[in-house]
């Protein structure tokens, strides 16, 4: 894929390192390459009203808002905290991305 290279990957778990969430993790559900950013399982909740529309009723549902892409680390499991990573050249010449820490490599 061209275009802009993005830290995080679907399904990466990610820790938010500002705003109102800070310091939470939680699974990229959803990438927004146009928009730098990225929607993370139960991060950065917003109710947004809807109207009712044939059989469902409207009302108040929360749902994820996307977070920008640079206020997101990738959480290594090793490490048990958000790490930096950087990427390195694996064996069969596929490209990794590997926390900086510990050497864990997230692209298995
Ligand atoms: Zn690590």
């Amino acid at each position: 894929m061209l275009g802009k290279k993005l830290h995080v990957k679907k399904n990466d778990t990610v820790t938010v390192i500002a705003g109102k969430d800070r310091a939470k993790s939680g699974k990229v559900i959803s990438i927004l390459p146009k928009k730098d950013g990225v929607i993370v399982e139960g991060i950065n909740m917003v109710k947004r009203h809807t109207k009712p529309r044939g059989q469902e009723a409207g009302g108040i549902v929360e749902k994820e808002a996307p977070v920008h892409i640079s206020n997101v680390m990738l959480f290594c499991g090793k490490c048990q905290k958000p790490v930096r990573t950087r990427v390195t050249v694996l064996e069969d010449g596929k490209k990794a991305r590997c926390c900086v820490k510990c050497g864990e490599s997230f692209d298995k």
